[in-house]
């Protein structure tokens, strides 16, 4: 006689299988226990999703037996499988494949024995609690001082709206800090968006929480290897890490005593995942928070959320209007000694230039000021390689890729053309492939192109010490190979270079110390763009390169900001010359509600990839009628647009399709995407379908 379980397990998307599945045990197991079940002829790895009291409709026999419990380890917490319930359901994915893939991978592999040995080894590195040392810690300034008073008062999620270079970095450490003093079992997790970007903070938070004893700060992100992250991941699960410094994969991590979740830079678009479940780490850390807080008697224990940024997403800002969110603010950089500092903004009217300069001559002169008085400039232009086309003017060949609807760019320094989206890479041709011209041009301009003209603008000029400028490039291209964005950061950070160019890259969050003026070479495509967060994205973008002007107090008074454009007047400039977010915020957020468009709305995307665009696209029209016909529940408050091709159409060889679903309402749009679900996988089963690669929903996608 034993016992039945529910259990979930990672099944393959074609396998149909979305709930859990029934095993038999012969021992009594809790939710939250880790098994190893057969699955078809494999063995994998399970969770104990639920405890059932019967075989339910299963004849006897039908069942299989759990083949091995890993019984060292403690039981996932009702509150982590609620939040992987939540992120399934929320999200349209099944509940194993998030569960799964919250784990780490490594976890999969292992049996009882292999795991019970990793734990012994965690555990004989022993934690030696004492009391955190109080020295090296900045006396707080009066605005992070209030903040963290009103965050200690709140039970809402926060919004620290902290200009760049307001120290929000050491607001986050002092509310870490003092909930891991006061409760001695707590835990914390701070979110960055990428890792690589900031190596310094790893350092800084070990440093800063040595005084809780090793192995009490760990990271958790995708650049781990299999063992490493098994490793943070068992530390965090078992209590022994006390904060966890992570990307977005983090906020899935089994953290049973979380009491604090941080999400720095809350605006970046990293904190969406691009595949599988596509969730915005950034929502469910709110979510999670939320969750902790709820099962909870004691109102001062639970869990707190604090996003901060200088340039919030339009719905924190939104959410904050409402109230439903707490904004804490710090209009000061840290130093200043009035509000409205920041760098002062030059926005050049490239139309009234000499045509085809890369770099406007007023803009070359500042930088060899700067030069010649010792000081950095940062150029940056988001496009990497010497050109993004390259052509051939006598019969109108371009260097499109064969494989997506894109050019391959022109990279000057190996003569290659290279496709940024699928990589593919060939030497660049001696002639035009299609008349033989010998002649074939760049079009356009890259960060490699930029480099040179500024080295070549600035060749006569000297340093103050007599010696020749030096201009670095940091991009994905410059700083590939392990160590190098490392060295050619510290290269900056140290003075070695006076003209930095880059890509956005080098916009965020470094905290140069030396950089006077810092300068947008051509930010205009993103003005008209039909990507409604285009504004969005480009005035975070500009406000946080301001941000690495002027850090340094006795330079922010001459810091500059120069902004290269065909349109000035465009209101954008505006509130960028008065470093005015919330004005900026107030006219998008007019827009946005005009056009009903999120947060106004609530939208999701049916996504069809196939080896021809009309079979992706037909796909995505019988998805439509099938909901139609069937009258699903929701769809009278639901919206669904036309099949169209996605903006980048073709990509190594696969057509993309993709059609807008589109509510006022967020339960009905729910309700309405969890019927449809089940019609839209029997539907892709169908014949006529065959061929088609596949198809995904993305809830609350980043570009529509
Ligand atoms: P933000 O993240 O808001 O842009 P940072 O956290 O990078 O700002 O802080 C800017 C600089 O100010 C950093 O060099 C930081 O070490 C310093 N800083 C932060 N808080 C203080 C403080 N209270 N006193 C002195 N320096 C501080
Ligand atoms: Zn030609
Ligand atoms: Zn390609």
């Amino acid at each position: 006689m034993g016992f039945w379980l529910d259990i979930v397990v990672a099944a393959p998307a074609h396998s149909g299988i979305t709930g859990p599945l029934t095993y038999e045990s012969k021992s009594a197991l809790s939710p939250g226990q880790l098994v190893r079940v057969p699955l078809g002829r494999r063995e994998v790895l399970g969770v104990v999703w639920g405890l059932r009291s019967d075989a339910g409709s299963l004849s006897p026999g039908q069942s299989k037996s759990v083949l091995d419990v890993l019984e060292g380890l403690p039981a996932l917490s009702a509150n982590w499988q609620a939040l992987i319930g939540f992120t399934a359901n929320y999200y349209q994915r099944s509940v194993g494949e998030v569960a799964l893939a919250a784990l780490p991978p490594q976890l999969r592999e292992l049996d009882a024995l292999g795991l019970a040995r990793r734990l012994k080894k965690a555990a004989s590195s022993p934690l030696a609690p004492e009391t955190m040392a109080q020295a090296d810690r900045p006396a707080l300034s009066a605005q992070q001082a209030q903040a963290l008073e009103l965050f200690e008062d709140t039970r809402r999620p926060a919004l620290l709206f902290g200009a760049t270079g307001s120290g929000k970095t050491e607001v986050y450490l002092r509310a870490a800090e003092e909930l891991l003093q006061e409760r001695p079992q707590a835990q914390v997790l701070m979110m960055v968006p990428e890792i690589n970007l900031t190596p310094q903070l790893e350092t800084r938070l070990r440093d800063r929480f040595a005084g809780l004893g090793p192995g009490a700060v760990v990271a958790l992100h995708s650049g781990l290897t299999p063992a490493q992250r098994l490793k943070s991941w068992l530390a965090a699960h078992t209590g022994q890490a006390r904060l966890i410094l992570g990307t977005r994969m983090a906020v899935l991590a089994s953290l049973p005593q979380l009491q604090l979740i941080v999400v720095d830079e809350e605006h970046d678009p990293s904190y969406k995942q691009q595949e599988g479940a596509r969730y915005s780490a950034r929502d469910l850390a709110v979510y999670r928070a939320h969750l902790e807080s709820r099962s909870v008697a004691d109102k001062a224990a639970g869990c707190r959320v604090m996003l901060g940024s200088a340039t919030p997403s339009l719905e924190t800002w939104q959410a904050c209007l409402k109230g439903r969110y707490l904004r804490l603010d710090m209009p000061l950089r840290i130093g200043a000694s009035g509000v409205g500092e920041g760098p002062e903004v030059r926005v050049l009217d490239m139309s009234k230039q000499a045509k085809g300069a890369l770099l406007a001559p007023p803009l070359m002169q500042a930088i060899a000021e700067r030069v010649s008085r010792g000081e950095q400039s940062l150029v940056f232009l988001n496009r990497r390689g010497y050109a993004p086309v390259l052509a051939c003017h006598a019969c109108g060949w371009k260097s499109q890729c064969p494989h997506c609807s894109a050019y391959r760019v022109f990279h000057k320094v190996d003569r290659s053309l290279r496709c940024h989206h699928c990589g593919y890479t060939e030497p660049v041709p001696r002639g035009c492939p299609d008349c033989g011209n010998v002649d074939i041009t760049p079009v356009g301009r890259g960060t490699e192109q930029l480099e040179e003209q500024v080295a070549h603008l600035l060749s006569d000029l000297k340093r103050p010490d007599g010696s020749p400028v030096r201009v670095l490039r940091i991009d994905a291209d410059s700083a590939r190979g392990k160590g190098v964005l490392q060295a050619r950061l510290a290269q900056v950070h140290a003075g070695h270079t006076d003209v930095l160019v880059g890509t956005q890259m080098v916009t965020k969050g470094h905290d140069f110390r030396h950089i006077t003026l810092v300068a947008a070479v051509n930010p205009d495509s993103s003005l008209y763009s039909s990507d409604f967060r285009a504004p969005e994205r480009l005035f975070a973008l500009l406000m946080q390169a301001a941000g690495r002007a002027g850090r340094q107090a006795q330079h922010s008074a001459t810091a500059q900001m120069w902004v290269q454009t065909f349109h000035p007047q465009h209101p954008l400039f505006d509130a960028l010359r008065r470093h005015d977010y919330a004005g900026f915020a107030q006219e998008e957020l007019h827009s946005r509600q005009s056009a009903g468009l999120p947060p106004f709305s609530h939208a999701a995307l049916l996504r069809a990839e196939a080896a021809s665009q009309e079979l992706a696209q037909d796909f995505l029209r019988a998805a439509a009628q099938a909901a139609a016909q069937q009258v699903l529940p929701g769809a009278d408050r639901v919206q669904l647009y036309p099949a169209v091709p996605m903006p980048l159409q073709r990509l190594a060889n696969v057509e993309r399709a993709q059609m807008l679903i589109e509510s006022a309402s967020r339960p009905a749009l729910q309700q309405f995407m969890s019927a449809w679900q089940p019609v839209l996988a029997q539907l892709s089963s169908q014949h006529a379908f065959k061929r088609l690669m596949r198809w995904a929903l993305d809830v609350d996608p980043l570009s529509i």
